[in-house]
This record gives structure tokens, C-alpha cells and sequence, in this order.
């Protein structure tokens, strides 16, 4: 029996940074909206509680942003799952940058490899039709090529932006969104010479362009200061902002 409602929903099922935290698991989201269910991204510890939500054989598909491990090691999770547990039968569809198999493969450390089917996300950005979500996505810059993604279903939608440095791509795609999702690896500190990820500061000056909903802080470092950083966005941006939590139901 298929879940559906009337909203769009977005679930983050791990928003910690690349490395542990007792309480955190890396990066991976569930998006919900009608009859259609997406994760975006799958890091370690993600894929045991997108099964708290939904039934990994009735999701419509994955979409991987980027090939750094903390965004889909948990790939190697579900594919036992898909190929030798109940999801048997039901192949998980993954829109990912070209190589994500190559690499799943030099893990998997030459088993048979079946129950995942990968699908190349074109080079510069583009939109999927998943269901009754549309994604588009638009290259930002960090490891070559990353992608921030938004889903959108009747008027809704989430953006996610990945991980990224500071950038006009991101509050392009994310203009007028219900959420934005934006990694905030540095907090209230500076952002090192070319260092590929966000602060506060950053993720400030892109909320008050993109004027989102909503804005929910990821991936930061275990070490900055939450309260400090969301004060920093608060200064340049008027509404709701926190640190994602994790297995909360956001709606959009
Ligand atoms: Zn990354």
C-alpha cells in the first residue's frame, strides 16, 4: 500500500558533516510528495533510516549530487538489500554524476553486482521527471561535477544544495523555494583559502537572494558553534532558519 498526501515532505535522514558524531548520520534526504518518493543522497547511516520512513522497494528513485563517500556510501547498504533481500526483483534507480558504478564496484570487491541501475546526471544541470515530482538540477561548484538539486510538486519544493562553495548557481536554482537546504561546513568561522565548502556569512547573503521559505543548515563541522551560526544568517535573512534536524517531517 503506496503512501500518498496532499503536501510535499522533506525528511533529512542524516545532515552531519563527512566524518562521526553519536548523534548524526551523513548526508541523505527523503523527499515524499504525492505518490512519489526520492532520496537525495545516501552517506553512511542514511539507507537503516529511509526504511524508518519508507519501504526501500517503493522508492522511485535516488539522486546522488556528488561522488564524495559521505554522499553515497550508504549505496553499498541498499544494494544488498535490492540484490539479496526483499528488495529482490525491484532494481533501485540512481541518478548519479557519471562513475558512481565504477566505484561501487571496486568496493563490492568483484561480488556480482545487480539490484541498483545508475543513470548519468547530464553534465551542466537539467530536469527528471520522477513520479509526480519534477528535479531540476544545476552544477555548483565543489568536487567536479556536484549538483544541487530541486524537487518541486504543485507549487512546492525543497532545494538542496549540496555541498558548495559560495556561488550564484545555487540561489538561482533556488529562487522563491518553500526550503533551502544549504550546507554550512565553516559556521561562524572564516572559509579557509580554496576550501570548496560554505559559513554562515555565505549561506546569509545566498538566503537573502534566493528568498526561500525556510532555510535548514547541514553538514557542519561537529566543532562550530549552531547558535552563533544561525544568528550570522539572521542577519542578512528575515526568516525561519535552523539546523536541520534529523528524522524531523518538514512540509512544504
Ligand atoms: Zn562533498
Amino acid at each position: 500500500m503506496r503512501r500518498v498526501s496532499a503536501t510535499l515532505e522533506f525528511i533529512p535522514l542524516g545532515a552531519g558533516a563527512g566524518y562521526g558524531h553519536p548523534d548524526q548520520a551523513q548526508s541523505g534526504y527523503l523527499v515524499r510528495a504525492g505518490d512519489t518518493a526520492v532520496a537525495l543522497d545516501m552517506g553512511a547511516g542514511t539507507f537503516n533510516r529511509l526504511m524508518g520512513f519508507v519501504d526501500p522497494r517503493h522508492l522511485d528513485a535516488v539522486v546522488i549530487s556528488h561522488l564524495h563517500p559521505d554522499h553515497l556510501a550508504d549505496l553499498l547498504a541498499a544494494r544488498i538489500y535490492m540484490a539479496h533481500g526483499p528488495g529482490l526483483g525491484h532494481p533501485m534507480h540512481v541518478h548519479a554524476p557519471p562513475g558512481l558504478m565504477g566505484r561501487l564496484e571496486g568496493i563490492a570487491a568483484g561480488e556480482p553486482w545487480a539490484g541498483i541501475t545508475a543513470h548519468d546526471l547530464p553534465a551542466g544541470g537539467g530536469t527528471l521527471e520522477i513520479g509526480d515530482v519534477v528535479v531540476r538540477h544545476a552544477e555548483v561548484p565543489h568536487l567536479p561535477p556536484t549538483h544541487a538539486l530541486r524537487v518541486e510538486r504543485g507549487g512546492k519544493s525543497v532545494t538542496y544544495g549540496a555541498d558548495c562553495r559560495p556561488n550564484d548557481a545555487l540561489p538561482e536554482l533556488a529562487q522563491g523555494t518553500d526550503i533551502l537546504v544549504v550546507e554550512c561546513t565553516f559556521g561562524e568561522g572564516d572559509i579557509p583559502e580554496g576550501a570548496m565548502h560554505m559559513n554562515a556569512r555565505a549561506v546569509g547573503e545566498m538566503a537573502a537572494a534566493a528568498r526561500p521559505g525556510r532555510v535548514l543548515l547541514v553538514h557542519g563541522d561537529p566543532a562550530v558553534d549552531r547558535d552563533a551560526s544561525v544568528d550570522i544568517v539572521r542577519r542578512a535573512y528575515d526568516g525561519p532558519v535552523e539546523w536541520a534536524r534529523e528524522r524531523h517531517v518538514y512540509t512544504a
